[in-house]
């Protein structure tokens, strides 16, 4: 089911989650170690990022260094199949620009229409950590808005080659997400650009965004005044990661760009071990997730990154 229907079906605000695929040589088993506790609440659908490929330098006994390519945390695609399979729950695989020519996006998405997946969450991609800047594949898309552009032209039956012969009902009918930043993307000049790029990509076909994350509420209601401001009527679904450790307090803001409020930052400063740290980044996301439920969000979307214990707490406080 579309994660539109879910919304629009749903008596009060809803819950879903995001999980990472796990690292290379590991199990499907530590897939569902996070998800099996978390089943007890009905969470709608669950998102599973996608992780490109990386280059890394090995030194040959020449001296010399190679370039390799690994991929870290595949799976993606093979993790949203087993979801379904075990749990009978929506699945929506992040699809991404980077690293695929328009020619690979079609057939991965033949593959999830094949399975039976009916959302994407259409992103762009960070640049490699090789690069710079974020570079498009030889015939890729150099940003979301254009790949959301592929999706919705498979939806109205559009291949990339129209020469064979094709039912006259298109097959296809995926339900869109794109991501949206309530502290702005962090190549965005402003906020107002960035926005009008977000309108684009809902113009184009997204069906509903879901945030970064974020810890100080008022910045995602104050981007949701800006976006309805601008005529973004769609859904737009929070994001919320507890804390989990000091380390996160550098680590957050500058992977994401966002900002951490003085008062949590003194309390985590604070704290004496890891644990007390934990406690104090759960509280936070228990009061940011009853705030964001009663302001009527339809739904908050939790940021696992492999800690399903802490999301338990804070979904068994606010559901
Ligand atoms: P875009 O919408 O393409 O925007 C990128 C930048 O370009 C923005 O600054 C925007 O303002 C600007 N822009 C957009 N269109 C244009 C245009 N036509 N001309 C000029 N400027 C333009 N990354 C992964 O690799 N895998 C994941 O699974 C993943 N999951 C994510 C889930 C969520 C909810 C979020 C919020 C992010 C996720 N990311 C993931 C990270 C994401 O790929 C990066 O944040 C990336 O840098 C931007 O992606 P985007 O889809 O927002 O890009």
């Amino acid at each position: 089911m579309k994660v539109t229907d879910h919304i629009a079906k749903a008596k009060n605000s809803l819950f879903s989650f995001e999980i990472l695929p796990p690292l290379r040589g590991h199990d499907i088993k530590d897939i569902f170690y996070t998800l099996d506790p978390l089943m007890e609440f009905n969470p709608p659908f669950i998102d599973v990022t996608y992780h490109r490929e990386e280059f890394v330098y090995v030194e040959k006994e020449n001296g010399l260094l190679q370039r390799r390519t690994i991929s870290r945390r595949p799976g993606t695609v093979g993790i949203c199949a087993a979801i379904m399979n075990k749990y009978g729950i929506d699945a929506v695989p992040h699809l991404i620009c980077g690293g695929f020519n328009r020619q690979m996006t079609e057939n991965a998405l033949i593959d999830l229409n094949f399975l039976g997946i009916d959302n994407v969450l259409v992103l762009r991609g960070d640049p490699l950590k090789s690069e710079k800047s974020f570079f498009a594949q030889k015939d890729g898309h150099q940003y979301a808005v254009e790949l959301v552009e592929q999706v919705q032209n498979l939806n109205n039956g559009k291949y990339l080659d129209n020469t064979f012969e094709q039912k006259d009902s298109p097959l296809f009918d995926f339900c869109i997400g794109i991501a949206g930043y309530p502290e702005k993307h962090f190549e965005a000049p402003n906020m107002e650009s960035d926005l009008f790029f977000l309108k684009k990509k809902v113009e184009t076909g997204g069906n509903y965004i879901v945030t970064q994350m974020f810890f100080d509420n008022q910045k995602y209601f104050s981007f949701v005044k800006k976006c309805r401001s601008e005529g973004i009527s769609v859904p737009i679904i929070p994001g919320i990661k507890p804390i989990t450790s000091k380390k996160q307090l550098n680590s957050l803001p500058s992977r994401f760009y966002l900002n951490i409020p003085h008062e949590l930052v003194k309390e985590i400063e604070k704290a004496k071990d890891k644990k007390i740290v934990s406690h104090i980044g759960i509280e936070w996301a228990i009061q940011q997730s009853k705030e964001l439920k009663d302001s009527g969000v339809e739904v908050i979307h939790y940021y696992t990154m492999d800690k399903p214990e802490n999301i338990y707490k804070i979904v068994q406080a606010v559901y």
